[in-house]
């Protein structure tokens, strides 16, 4: 074991926990093409790199690496594909660390494998082992963190998982080469990095307990945006109002009779506030067993509250898009938070994957002319009444369906 190589294991677990392939391409790449930057190789190693590639930095090697490095950059990019690679991703992460530490370990020091293969001690798994369950926590705690904003904005409407993604791509990639040339710098990078993603998550587990009150009847903490108890259906006397992002507030809900639909309308349960899991119209609540949409009379006054917001978000979104170019981006913004999210939320993706491709198409022609002035002033409000009027008919026709089937 050498303190080189532990020491970039150790700092590894930063970008691993961000990216799998991107820092794995990247540091295969250095080891084979620019190891005179990486102090802590060796003088003779870095001759021979080149020359006698070890497995990790072989031509094959270096071309899947890439190959999925790129692939991993493109599906990072999409709220459909990032929902996915959510399940698999804790597992991939560690892996594909450990594998290129093995890979930096045979590339810097070529006696070390056959060594280990024939007496494997814990001194040479151990930091193998560090690196995945490194990789694994911190990932786990980027996870937490990410799924507190995927929970809030599933579809990413106002664009922040997209910003973070590519902060993240970054992050993997630069990361590693600074660990690879400077990896004391990096060490403690990461220890002030972990450390704050450390206290972001206990302030965010202390404000959602914070945020639950006492059930009069049994006890339960409950949600605070409640209308009864999870447990016992005893009423909430006096339910706090929920946030535009569906987080609950201090002040109380000014409208009872319409809070419920406020907290559908977050994907939260119109009875005990508890966040519904699926993209589906008729599911039934994990903590209550309310089944949500069940009710014909609640669901034909969901529609008809969300068509009564229809002409204010279009008068406010020709008032964006009246702004040459710069309105564009907070006016879709706008329309899709307001109008669009409450239905798409229990649509599943499959259902609208032509329709959005479709839209799309029609969109981008649209936008070409948003810059014009005064004429440009209608082409978000004609954006969000094509992409309400699909939206709607589909959850339409999913509600009737599925009355039918049940
Ligand atoms: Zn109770
Ligand atoms: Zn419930």
């Amino acid at each position: 074991m050498q303190l080189a190589t532990l020491i970039y294991g150790t700092g590894s677990v930063g970008p691993f926990a961000s990216r799998a392939f991107i820092p794995a391409f990247i540091t295969a790449m250095m080891m084979r093409f620019t190891p005179e930057y990486i102090s802590w190789v060796s003088d003779d190693m870095a001759g021979t790199a080149a020359e006698a590639p070890s497995w990790f930095t072989s031509d094959i090697a270096l071309i899947i690496f890439g190959v999925l490095a790129v692939l991993e950059i493109v599906a990072t990019k999409s709220p459909d594909v990032r929902a996915v690679f959510r399940e698999v991703d804790p597992y991939i992460k560690p892996l594909v660390a450990v594998i290129t530490y093995m890979g930096v370990v045979a590339t810097h020091d070529v006696g070390f494998i056959e060594q280990a293969t024939q007496q494997a001690g814990w001194s040479d798994t151990f930091p193998a082992l560090l690196v995945g369950v490194g990789t694994f926590w911190l990932g786990t705690l980027r996870g937490g963190l990410l799924g507190i904003f995927i929970d809030t904005d599933e579809d990413d409407d106002v664009g922040v998982q997209g910003l973070f993604s590519w902060a993240e791509d970054i992050w993997g990639s630069f990361g590693i080469v600074l660990l690879l040339v400077f990896p004391i710098a990096m060490l403690v990078i990461l220890a002030i990095v972990a450390g704050i993603l450390v206290l972001i998550q206990r302030r965010a587990q202390a404000k959602e307990q914070r945020s639950k009150i006492d059930c009069a009847g049994c006890g339960e903490k409950i949600y605070g945006a409640a209308t009864r108890c999870f447990s016992c259906k005893s009423p909430n006397p006096q339910p706090c109002s929920v946030s535009f992002m569906g987080r609950s507030l201090d002040e109380p809900a000014a409208d009872t009779v319409n809070h419920p639909y406020k907290l559908v309308e977050k994907k939260r349960c119109p009875v005990c506030a508890t966040r519904f899991e699926k993209r589906s119209i008729h599911q039934t609540c994990a903590a209550c067993g309310h089944e949500l949409f069940k009710d014909p009379a609640f669901a034909q006054a969901y529609l008809t509250r969300s068509d009564t917001r229809l002409p204010v978000v279009l008068v406010v979104s020709a008032l964006f898009s009246l702004v040459p170019v710069i309105g564009l981006v907070p006016g879709v913004i706008y329309y899709r938070m307001t109008l669009i999210a409450p239905l798409r939320r229990y649509i599943p993706r499959t259902r609208t994957l032509l329709l959005r491709w479709g839209v799309r198409i029609l969109f981008f022609f649209l936008i070409m002319f948003q810059w014009v002035p005064v004429a440009g002033g209608l082409v978000v409000p004609i954006m969000a009444l094509v992409n309400y009027t699909a939206y709607r008919s589909t959850f339409r026709a999913m509600l009737e369906c599925e009355v039918k089937d049940g």
